[in-house]
């Protein structure tokens, strides 16, 4: 453990360094990550002021006297400075990576949020907040911490087995076309991470498409996947609606919006939460219908209303630095007459799931069919808890969240693709065989597809 006081070596000093109120006050840490990202902290509030390079040095400042943490047996020293050119270089290039990236809810540059409206608890005057936890916003100690342990424990440790793959179903997936195939049995595919294809209802429906290599703002950096799309996208059914849970790159890919609107020729509908539409505009992309929470689009077909709602999850948005939750997130309700289906997202276990159960319990009643005939769920992403816990479900959380829901079946999504967290890419899997074990659900009813698979589905009866 690093302590005010200690004199900093560059290869054996391990995170964190003491910043309690305790320990440092009224003193000021600062941390420069070369010219390039510098922090500065006056007790344990942490602000990025400037992003250049990558070397780092820790300067430890005592501005006045400060108390000895119990057991201390140094003296503060007035002035602690190292340069360190190895370990501290890597920590500070995966945390501007994992920040790029959108893992890291760290920063915020206030703004005005043009949807403000003072009677929604979840707007804020700068951008959208979650119904449950105001802890998804990390200091940037938090970041660095996570950073330096993973890159201590050469986490993520690689994965054992391969993201099961399986070549796509062509016939079956193609064959699927808007309004011809209302009463066709309901099927979905997976794709990869948090991109399906629901056929359902007589549409075909793509969850956050990503075919890029790399869910990054940058095809030079950034997580690659690990498999190829399941599905490519030339081998897609005319899609009909896209749905976009938030922002994140891992689920708004610009190229992949764009290839799709271009296939589409203006017909693919967008579905997007509230202040995503601009975003979608600025890319030339016009079609798109954004949401706020209880909100809802119905799609008519063959005289047939498909409605998509859009429903509260726990997350949060960024596609840079200093927009944090400017636009907001969720997950999608998609009732139909043979499919009522619910997409997750990006979220973590919160009380929202119970809600969203009660808002459509009336719709859902045993004699109109019952409750979510699917629920597609995020269960990767979620290493180390601490730091994870309120932005990305477990298994064992999404296990809940299936039973909160009253999800008569789920699919595990969001694993196996992108590398973005601490967990070996094929430990979710493994994690929900036990939580399922835990509560006593067989694989049937939450289960994981492979890459690629296509799985039919009952159609609902009422
Ligand atoms: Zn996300
Ligand atoms: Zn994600």
């Amino acid at each position: 453990m690093f302590r005010l006081g200690t004199r900093p070596d560059s290869m054996r000093m391990s995170w964190p360094p003491v910043f309690s109120t305790s320990s440092v006050s009224p003193a000021r840490v600062e941390i420069e990550l070369g010219t390039s990202l510098m922090f500065s902290a006056r007790r344990s509030a942490v602000t990025v002021t400037d992003c250049k390079a990558l070397t780092v040095r820790v300067n430890v400042v005592q501005m006045g006297r400060a108390r000895r943490p119990a057991g201390e047996p140094e003296e503060l020293t007035p002035r602690t400075s190292s340069r360190l050119q190895v370990n501290w270089v890597m920590t500070a290039y995966k945390c501007a990576r994992a920040a790029i990236l959108s893992v890291v809810p760290m920063t915020k540059v206030s703004a005005n949020n043009p949807y403000y409206d003072s009677t929604k608890p979840h707007h804020t005057p700068e951008g959208f907040r979650n119904n449950y936890s105001d802890k998804v916003e990390k200091p940037v100690g938090h970041v660095l911490r996570w950073q330096w342990e993973a890159y201590r424990d050469g986490l993520p440790k690689p994965a054992q087995i391969p993201t099961p793959q399986v070549a796509p179903d062509l016939a079956l997936i193609k064959g699927y076309t808007r309004g011809v195939t209302p009463l066709a049995q309901p099927a979905v595919t997976w794709i990869g991470h948090a991109t399906l294809l629901v056929q359902a209802g007589g549409l075909n429906v793509l969850t956050d498409p990503v075919f890029s290599e790399r869910a990054s703002p940058l095809q030079i950096m950034g997580p690659k996947r690990a498999q190829p799309p399941g599905v490519a996208m030339n081998d897609l059914p005319p899609i009909d609606v896209v749905l976009i849970s938030h922002n994140h790159y891992d689920h708004l890919d610009r190229s992949s919006v764009l290839l799709l609107a271009e296939r589409g020729g203006g017909n693919t509908l967008f579905l997007v939460p509230l202040g995503l539409k601009p975003w979608m505009e600025k890319q030339g992309i016009t079609n798109v219908v954004e949401l706020d929470w209880w909100q809802h689009h119905t799609v008519q077909v063959e005289g047939y209303g498909v409605e998509f709602h859009l429903a509260p999850v726990q997350h949060w948005s960024a596609r840079g630095m200093g927009d944090r939750s400017e636009t907001l997130w969720g997950g999608w309700t998609v009732l139909s007459t043979d499919l009522h289906w619910y997409f997750g997202g990006d979220t973590a276990y919160s009380k929202d799931f119970a809600d969203t159960r009660a808002y459509f319990a009336p719709r859902q009643t045993a004699v109109l069919g019952g409750g979510f005939d699917l629920a597609l769920l995020p269960i990767g992403a979620y290493a180390p808890r601490w730091f994870m816990r309120e932005q990305h479900a477990n298994p064992e959380e999404a296990v809940q969240i299936h039973l909160d829901l009253g999800a008569k079946r789920s699919i595990g999504m969001h694993w196996g693709t992108f590398s973005l967290t601490d967990e070996p890419l094929d430990q979710p899997p493994l994690d929900l065989i036990e939580a399922r074990a835990k509560h006593k659900l067989d694989e049937a009813t939450f289960s994981v597809l492979k890459i690629g698979e296509t799985r039919r589905l009952p159609a609902r009866s009422c």
